[in-house]
């Protein structure tokens, strides 16, 4: 009975997709889904604002080169900053104008921070740069995946990845299976809605390039079962494509995440340490499709995208808006806000988040913008203690246990958290939408998250430090024995150049020793008979004999030369006095040294005794004269403790003295002397 009712449902709206093999993941919630205020007018085209505000940062990765100066014209499609590193995205000129600014502007992020800007004054001519379609079907992907990197195009769905990442250039990426994110799961968001049930012809080709360039044979679209027109529409124009479904999937939040839509349409469940191309799936958003049809059909690089205004204004729809625009100009496009309009959201109510300030451009992630007010949501009352309900857990749809996740996280048991997967939480925020306590989960995850990420990027950059001091020291070590190994060498040679030098004294000795023998053997020579022409053995050892005999007696004649130089060095030179001219054979000599030795001997003796006797008779002199120079009055006179005899000559010299004294008198007295 169901299926017949099913079938029937599907009838009325005109759904020639297929239903039947969808799964349930786990948990998810039901939110209200206010979809119908934007759709019921078609999309319209943006005029072009007065001043365009192009923030660097629009995607997941680093930000673009800026190609562009201030005061430079640039055309439509223009690039004005390139993609820099393998995840990058590019950023182009939404119209022709001229380049007012770079500088850091308000971006629309929750910190509300400024980061750095193109400003765009648009002169309104909408004058497009010279534009290069690509035959797709006819180049080769690695040619087609770098078209796609200068493109600028990233996920519309909101993650904002750069695009060309999600394929590769060698067609080997894996992918059998291409799923189309339709889905559309939060609240007030209508813009891929809208696309679809506009544009779904060029979805479609989209899709068959995505197709190709992933090389995959497959291709699903999942949408959620409150858009039966879009449904329509595209189960329409898949026609056009072999080997592609729609699939329509319950409404039920988060349908939109890709790991649950695959599993919703795949029945697939990815585990939490893989991607999705692991097991052969990639997953694209239904606008980003639309905007790579575009980029290879006409060579339009990503300049604009649709964006759902919503919630408090007075027209809710969807624009079709130039990146960049003031989203102000949004507003007023909208005829405005109702009165009671507090503030602003980016995204859906689930995920999105409030804006800081009016005062920020539309970017690439801009898919909805929601005028909010305390009716629609009101602010949340005071967060109560969790009473384990465990509600959370029935509707995480990770699987996860959010209220541990909480408590680990409230009490900075950060590692705990992790144990606990927590960067598996996809902040869906059910936990947060069914909790009773009205604990704002969710920002405890953020919480969690952003400390363990501050944590390991501190603790890389420990380990990085420990590294380059552990190289550090260890280049010192090397260095030192570098040093060490050079110094052994030198030592080593040092080493063996002493051993040369010995040796060449050795050789040298030997050299000496062996002329001394030749020298013995030409005198043996001189005396012995004339050997035979031929020598014979015996021969031979008698003539080594009588060199032996020979070096021998050269030896002993050394010696004796020696001794007899040692002893005759002493008297050489009395020797040689006495000897001089002498015809006296040189055997004599030491018995003639002998001789004289004993006379010096005696001689030396005697003259030491004259000496000593000199030495007292000067003492005694020298006592006499210090007495008589006392008595004569020149100097103090201690004459007791002098001799008779020292006594006695004073009195003589007194005596000369005075006799002299007297004749010099007498002279004096002589005028004639
Ligand atoms: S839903 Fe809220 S109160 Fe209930 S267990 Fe989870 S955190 Fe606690
Ligand atoms: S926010 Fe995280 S913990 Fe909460 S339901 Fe979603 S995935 Fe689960």
């Amino acid at each position: 009975m169901n299926s017949i009712i099913q079938f029937a449902s599907r009838l009325i709206r005109g759904q020639t997709a297929d239903t039947d093999a969808v799964h349930k993941f786990h948990g998810g919630v039901h939110p209200d889904g206010q979809k119908q205020q934007s759709t019921s007018a078609p999309i319209k085209k943006l005029a072009i604002p007065e001043r365009l505000v192009l923030p660097l940062r629009q995607h997941v990765g680093y930000i673009p080169k800026i190609k562009v100066q201030v005061g430079e014209r640039v055309l439509k499609g223009q690039m004005l900053a390139e993609a820099e590193g393998t995840l990058s995205a590019a950023i182009h000129a939404p119209t022709s104008g001229t380049v007012a600014a770079i500088g850091e502007e308000i971006i629309p992020h929750p910190s509300g921070l400024p980061d750095m800007c193109i400003t765009l004054t648009p002169d309104g001519l909408d004058e497009w740069t010279t534009l290069h379609p690509v035959d797709w079907r006819n180049t080769d992907k690695k040619t087609l995946v770098a078209n796609l990197r200068s493109s600028g195009i990233v996920g519309l769905g909101g993650a904002t990845f750069p695009t060309h990442i999600k394929v590769r250039a060698d067609g080997r990426s894996g992918i059998h299976t291409l799923v189309i994110n339709a889905a559309e799961c939060e609240p007030y968001i209508t813009c891929d809605d809208m696309l679809m049930r506009e544009r779904a012809d060029e979805i479609v080709k989209g899709m068959e390039i995505v197709k190709f360039l992933l090389g995959a044979e497959n291709c699903i679209v999942g949408i959620e079962d409150n858009k039966p027109e879009a449904t329509a529409a595209m189960a329409e124009a898949c026609k056009a494509l072999p080997g592609t479904s729609v699939k329509v999937v319950p409404t039920l939040y988060p349908s939109g995440d890709a790991r649950r839509l695959i599993h919703l349409v795949l029945g697939m469940e990815i585990p939490h340490d893989k991607r999705s191309t692991d097991v052969g799936v990639q997953v694209f958003n239904v606008a980003t499709v639309l905007a790579i049809y575009r980029y290879f059909a006409y060579g339009e690089p990503a300049v604009d995208r649709i964006v759902t205004i919503t919630g408090s204004v007075n027209s809710p729809r969807n624009f079709e808006v130039l990146f960049g625009t003031p989203l102000q100009t949004l507003i007023d496009a909208a005829d405005g806000t109702k009165p009671g309009t507090t503030h602003f959201i980016m995204g859906g109510p689930m995920m999105g988040f409030d804006l800081p300030t009016i005062d920020v451009p539309i970017t690439k992630a801009a898919n909805c913008i929601i005028a909010a007010t305390p009716d629609l949501f009101a602010p949340p009352p005071p967060a109560m203690p969790c009473i384990r309900c465990a509600r959370c857990a029935d509707a995480c749809p990770v699987n996860l246990q959010p209220q541990e996740l909480y408590w680990f996280s409230k009490s900075d048991n950060f590692e705990k958290a992790r144990d606990y997967n927590l960067f598996d939480c996809i902040e869906c925020g059910c936990c947060t939408y069914v909790c009773p306590s009205n604990i704002p989960l969710v920002q405890y995850y953020r919480y969690a998250k952003s400390e363990i990420i501050a944590a390991d990027k501190a603790k890389e950059a420990a380990d990085l430090a420990r590294e380059r001091n552990e190289f550090r020291l260890a280049r010192i070590e090397r260095e030192k024995l570098e040093r060490a190994q050079k110094h052994a060498e030198r030592a080593a040679a040092g080493k063996a150049d002493s051993a040369k030098t010995a040796d060449a004294v050795k050789t040298d000795a030997v050299k000496t020793e062996s002329a001394t023998a030749e020298s013995a053997k030409t005198e043996q020579a001189k005396t012995a008979p004339a050997k035979p022409a031929t020598e014979t053995p015996a021969a031979t050892a008698s003539a080594d004999d009588a060199k032996k005999a020979a070096i021998a007696a050269a030896i002993e004649r050394a010696k004796a030369l020696k001794a007899a130089a040692q002893s005759a060095e002493p008297q050489k030179k009395p020797a040689t006095a006495d000897t001089a001219g002498s015809s006296q054979p040189a055997q004599a000599e030491p018995a003639h040294a002998a001789e004289q030795t004993e006379a010096d001997q005696a001689k030396a003796d005697q003259a030491k005794k004259d000496k000593q006797a000199l030495i007292a008779a000067a003492i005694e002199r020298a006592k006499a004269q210090k007495l008589a120079a006392a008595q004569a009055g020149i100097a103090p006179r201690n004459v007791e403790d002098a001799s008779p005899a020292v006594k006695a000559e004073i009195s003589e010299i007194d005596a000369i003295r005075e006799k002299a004294r007297q004749a010099a008198k007498a002279q004096d007295s002589d005028p004639e002397a």
